[in-house]
């Protein structure tokens, strides 16, 4: 069974979520985000992300509310998260 980094797990989430791991890697993720609270609280936020950017796609128009709850949360992560590079 191979061990993740947390680090790793952020590098990765990305591609996790639009599916776009291996098989294996993407089990190797889901196994660890089960087990680490930051990573799955941060893997939810990109999923959330990438719902909103999605139906924003389709709407043509961000609805001002939305805007606002994105930018609150992006704050949010930066101030949370670990310290960024
Ligand atoms: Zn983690």
């Amino acid at each position: 069974m191979s061990e993740i980094s947390c680090d790793d797990v952020l590098h990765e989430i990305e591609h996790f979520i639009h599916g776009e791991l291996d098989p294996e890697r993407s089990a190797t993720l889901a196994e660890h985000l089960e087990g680490c609270a930051p990573c799955f609280h941060r893997a939810e936020f990109q999923r959330r992300l990438r719902d909103i950017v999605r139906s924003k796609c389709l709407q043509q128009k961000t609805p001002e509310h939305l805007v606002l709850r994105i930018r609150s949360a992006i704050r949010f992560e930066r101030t949370d998260g670990p310290p960024a590079l």
